[in-house]
C-alpha cells in the first residue's frame, strides 16, 4: 500500500496533515471502525477521502448536506478522483452517469443523502457494487435529542450490518451523550476507535522571536537545554550542516539530516536519535515522518516554517510523553520573502497559490500575534480557548502601540518611490539618512524624506516586518524583493482604519526563560 503522503500532496494539494488527521487517516485506512470529533473547518473530509483512495471498493459517504456533497464531488473530480453523488438535486443525466460509473467499477467515492437508504433498490445496488467502507458525515444527525435529527440516519446502522464493512463517523458535536448515541445507533453499541478532537498540546511551550543574530539565538536556546534531545529545523540543507557543526563546536552532541543524504546515513541518524539521550538533530523538514520518540524536549525553528500546518506538525514532535517541552521559532523579513517567492515561483495552479499565501499569512499572524499564541493557533484550527499561560506572550504581554502614523509614512514612501525599493532603502528615506543611493535618486527631495526620524532603524525594521506579517506589504519577486503595497493596506492609507503593532523590544525572554526540563 502506498504511504498517504504522496497522495496528500498529489491529489489534495496539502504538504502536511492538520492536527489529528494523520492518526484518523491511518485508522480508517486500516479498516477500523472510527468515531472522530473534529471542529468545523478542522479538515474532516480528508479523513475519509484519502483512505477511500487507499482501500479497495467504493466508499459510501452519507451526508445530509446536498450542497456540500456536490462541492466535495466537484473538488474530487477536479483532482482526478472518480466520485459521484446520488441526491435529489441530481439531473437524470447525472444520476445515469453515476450508475454507469458504479456498474463499471470505476467509482471510488459515492456520496449519498440518507433518504436514499429508505429504498430497497439502493440497498440492493450497494450490495452488488462492492462497498469497501461507509463514511458518515455529521454523524450527530443520528441523535434523536439533538436539533439536527434525521430519522433516515437510523438506517445507517442497518446498512453497516447488511454490508459488514467498516464505518467511520465524523461530527463536530462533542458532548458525551451525543457520542454515546452515535455508538449505540451506528456501531450497535460496540465502541469504535474514538478520536476526540482536542488539538491542544498544553505541555508544549510556544515562543516566537524575531531574528537577531539567529545562530547565536539557536545556540543559546540549545545551551539552556543541554543534555536534552531536540530538533532544530532549518530552511536549507546547507544550513543544517553549518548549524550542526556550530552546535558540535559548542560541545553539544549534534548531527544534521536532510533529503540530500543517502538513505543509509539518514537511517543512522534516525536510529541514533531514537536511542541516544540528548542528541540534537539539525534537519530540514525531511526529518519527521515516522519519528515517534516520546521524549523530545524541545524543537527550534531556525527559519520560519512553510505554513501554520507545518508549524503545528513540527512543534508537535516535542513532548509526546506529556511532560513539559519547549519550542522557539525564529523569523525575519528574509523568511517572509523566501516563503512568498517559493509560492509565487512554484508550479502550483493559481488557486492553490492563493491558498498557500493565506496559510502563510496565518503563520505570520501567529508570529506577530498581539495576544496568547495558543489561542491564536487553536482558533486557526477551529477551537476556542482561554489564554494559556504557557506561551511567551502570556508570560510577557507585548507592548502595543498605535502605529497608524508610521505605517502610513511607510506606505507613502513606498508609493512615492513607485514600489521599486526594499525595507533598507525605505528606512533610509524615512529616517532621512544620507546615502549615495538616496542622493543619486534624488530621494532627499521627497516629502517623506526624514519624516520618520522619531523611530530608529531597528524600530523601522520591526514595523516593516510586521507590515509584511499582516500582509500589508508583499515583496515583489520580479523586482528583487522590492516592497509592494497590497489591498489590505488601502483602508489604512486612506485613513479609514487604524492599526496596532507590537513595539519590538527584541525580547530574549524565550531564550532566557528557565528551561522546563
Ligand atoms: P470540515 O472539518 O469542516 O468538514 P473540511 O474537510 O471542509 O472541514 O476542511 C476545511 C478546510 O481545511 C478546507 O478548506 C480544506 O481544504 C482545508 N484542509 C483540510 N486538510 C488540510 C491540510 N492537511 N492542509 C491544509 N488545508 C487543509
Ligand atoms: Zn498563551
Amino acid at each position: 500500500m502506498p504511504g498517504p503522503s504522496p497522495l496528500l500532496r498529489d491529489v489534495f494539494g496539502f504538504e502536511t496533515f492538520r492536527p489529528g488527521q494523520e492518526e484518523i487517516v491511518d485508522a480508517v485506512t486500516q479498516g477500523e471502525n472510527v468515531l472522530a470529533i473534529m471542529p468545523t473547518g478542522g479538515g474532516k473530509s480528508l479523513c475519509f477521502q484519502l483512505p477511500a483512495l487507499l482501500r479497495d471498493g467504493v466508499t459510501v459517504v452519507i451526508s445530509p448536506l446536498i450542497a456540500l456533497m456536490r462541492d466535495q464531488v466537484r473538488g474530487l473530480q477536479e483532482a482526478g478522483v472518480e466520485a459521484g453523488a446520488l441526491t435529489s438535486g441530481n439531473t437524470q443525466d447525472e444520476t445515469d452517469a453515476v450508475w454507469a460509473a458504479l456498474e463499471a467499477g470505476r467509482l471510488k467515492l459515492l456520496y449519498m443523502a440518507p433518504e436514499r437508504l429508505a429504498s430497497g433498490a439502493t440497498l440492493g445496488m450497494l450490495r452488488r457494487i462492492g462497498v469497501g467502507m461507509i463514511a458518515v458525515d455529521e454523524a450527530h444527525c443520528v441523535s434523536q435529542w439533538g436539533h439536527d435529527f434525521r430519522p433516515d440516519y437510523l438506517r445507517i446502522g442497518e446498512l453497516r450490518r447488511a454490508l459488514d464493512v467498516p464505518l467511520a463517523a465524523f461530527t463536530a458535536t462533542a458532548d458525551a451523550e451525543t457520542r454515546e448515541e452515535i455508538v449505540e445507533k451506528l456501531f450497535d453499541g460496540i465502541a469504535p476507535r474514538s478520536f476526540l478532537g482536542g488539538f491542544d498540546r498544553p505541555n508544549i511551550h510556544l515562543a516566537f522571536t524575531a531574528k537577531d543574530g539567529p545562530r547565536r539565538q539557536i545556540l543559546d536556546f540549545a545551551s539552556a537545554r543541554r543534555g536534552h534531545s531536540g530538533i532544530v529545523y532549518c530552511g536549507t540543507r546547507a544550513k543544517t550542516e553549518a548549524l550542526a557543526k556550530a552546535l558540535s563546536d559548542d560541545g553539544h552532541s549534534a548531527c544534521f539530516y536532510h533529503g540530500g543524504m543517502d538513505s543509509e546515513d539518514r537511517r543512522t541518524v534516525e536510529t541514533r536519535f531514537a536511542r541516544e539521550d540528548g542528541l540534537i538533530v539539525v534537519a530540514t523538514v525531511a526529518f519527521g515522518m515516522g519519528i515517534d520518540k516520546p521524549d523530545i524536549r524541545w524543537v527550534a525553528h531556525a527559519d520560519l516554517p512553510k505554513s501554520i500546518e507545518s508549524y503545528y506538525q513540527e512543534i508537535g514532535r516535542a513532548g509526546r510523553d506529556g511532560a513539559p517541552a519547549e519550542t522557539l521559532t525564529l523569523y525575519g523579513p528574509d523568511d517572509i520573502r523566501l516563503r512568498r517567492s517559493q509560492i509565487d515561483e512554484g508550479l502550483a495552479p493559481p488557486e492553490r497559490r492563493t491558498a498557500d499565501h493565506a496559510r502563510l499569512n496565518a503563520l505570520l499572524g501567529l508570529a506577530e500575534a498581539l495576544g496568547c499564541r495558543r489561542q491564536a493557533l487553536l482558533a486557526y484550527f477551529g477551537e476556542t480557548s482561554e489564554p494559556c499561560g504557557n506561551c511567551d506572550l502570556c508570560e510577557t504581554p507585548p507592548e502595543l502601540f498605535d502605529a497608524t502614523t508610521p505605517v502610513r509614512m511607510a506606505l507613502s514612501a513606498i508609493l512615492r518611490t513607485e514600489e521599486w525599493f526594499g525595507a533598507g532603502h525605505l528606512t533610509d528615506i524615512l529616517t532621512g539618512t544620507e546615502t549615495d543611493r538616496i542622493r543619486d535618486r534624488g530621494h532627499d527631495r521627497l516629502p517623506t524624506y526624514g519624516v520618520g526620524k522619531e523611530y530608529d532603524k531597528r524600530q523601522w525594521s520591526a514595523i516593516f516586518r510586521q507590515m509584511m506579517g499582516r500582509d500589508l506589504l508583499r515583496p515583489d519577486a520580479e523586482r528583487h524583493g522590492a516592497l509592494k503595497m497590497t489591498d489590505t493596506a488601502l483602508p489604512i492609507l486612506r485613513g479609514e482604519q487604524t492599526i496596532t503593532l507590537r513595539r519590538d523590544v527584541l525580547r530574549r525572554a524565550a531564550q532566557q526563560r528557565r528551561p522546563a526540563v
